[in-house]
């Protein structure tokens, strides 16, 4: 076979190393790591196999579940969104599953439904994000609904953030509000939890019972700063390589629609990776590649399959065939990408499409 030259290696031990440093900053807590949406495009067998010293899983669909079970994670495995039909609850109790449960015809379904096995039940609450969760007033209801049935309930309850990862002071106050919220309508006797990636770092007093990490286990989010003072890794690098080289003349445009124009003569290095790869379309001029561990600038339109940069810089260090790396070495975050490119780190990872060979390594 032979494969463009676009690659995205998986460094495993950066998983397991990231895993490890959760550990260290909530070390009274369960980790249950968010594995969600293809375990945000690593794989998410792969790094499920990375993470088996999580307490649990945290899926968005009860197909990931299934596939985790099959293959033989025994973990506790929470559905996110909880079940998106009645029907899916006996594959929940086959497979043991955890579910979230916000709204209320999800608890209809839960009362009208026979559990021989106790079933484990996180009750969200909307404490201020306003997408899944029962109102705050209304959870007392929700618990006695659900206590007054004669199935072997255990009750979490959880709630999400908004804005922790928002380092202002809107962000900080909305936090601390939703935190407020969380803890005034918790009950005595229930585990808890909130705090994503970000609140278990910002806000360690949201920790609870169980954290949800996502994002920062694959080494992103959070930004440089915190990520250099916890030293978590970045996972994913994005590579591809040079496949041409030439002078442009000063006044001449670069790529559909002209959108960059040589300010003097320039070399301009085309490099096989584009949005068909997962590359952000939308990635400004500027936008940061790093050849030979230096930083050049994105010049022109994103394509397809490949993008153009100003080499000019160091015209004489380059060849075709060298190496380009997009995203995910220690000095280009996918998070700096996806900054010039009016998007966040998450959605970049989430996007290397199909045609990108994932390759392990573990160094
Ligand atoms: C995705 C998700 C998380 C993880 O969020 P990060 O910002 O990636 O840490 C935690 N909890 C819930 C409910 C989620 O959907």
């Amino acid at each position: 076979m032979f494969y463009r030259p676009t690659k995205a290696y998986i460094n495993l031990k950066a998983l397991r190393h990231n895993l490890q440093q959760v550990k260290k900053l909530a070390t009274a807590s369960k980790v249950l790591a968010v594995i969600k949406a293809n375990g945000y495009g690593h794989g998410i067998e792969r790094v499920a196999k990375q993470l088996t010293s999580a307490d649990g899983f945290g899926v968005a669909s009860i197909d990931d579940a299934l596939r985790l079970r099959q293959k033989g994670f025994l973990h506790p495995i929470l559905l996110l969104e909880g079940v998106f039909s009645k029907e899916e609850l006996s594959l929940v109790t086959q497979n043991r599953l955890d579910i979230v449960v916000h709204s209320q015809y999800q608890v209809e379904w839960l009362l009208n439904q026979r559990f021989e096995q106790s079933q484990n039940i996180w009750i969200k609450i909307n404490t201020g994000m306003h997408r899944l969760g029962f109102e705050p007033d209304s959870i007392s209801s929700v618990i006695a609904q659900l206590q007054s049935s004669e199935n072997p309930f255990n009750f979490t309850l959880m709630s999400h953030f908004s804005s922790a990862d928002v380092a202002t002071e809107v962000g900080e106050k909305t936090t601390l509000k939703q935190l407020s919220c969380f803890e005034k309508f918790k009950p005595d006797q229930f585990t808890a939890s909130i705090a994503n990636s970000a609140a278990l770092v910002r806000y360690p007093q949201s920790q609870y019972d169980w954290v949800r990490p996502g994002i920062m286990l694959y080494g992103a989010g959070l930004g440089t700063q915190l990520l250099n003072r916890y030293n978590l890794q970045p996972v994913m690098r994005l590579e591809s390589t040079i496949q041409a080289l030439h002078w442009v003349a000063k006044g001449e445009s670069v790529g559909y629609g002209q959108k960059w124009t040589a300010s003097e003569d320039s070399l301009i290095a085309v490099v096989a990776i584009g949005y068909g790869d997962g590359y952000p379309r939308h990635a400004k001029n500027g936008t940061p590649v790093e050849i030979h561990n230096q930083k050049v600038p994105l010049a022109g339109t994103v394509s397809m399959d490949m993008i153009t940069v100003d080499v000019t810089k160091i015209a004489n260090q380059v060849s075709i065939h060298d190496k380009v790396i997009l995203w995910g070495s220690q000095q280009l975050s996918v998070d700096e990408v996806a900054e010039h490119s009016g998007t966040i780190g998450y959605e970049l990872l989430c996007g290397v499409t199909q045609r990108v060979p994932h390759i392990e390594e573990n160094a």
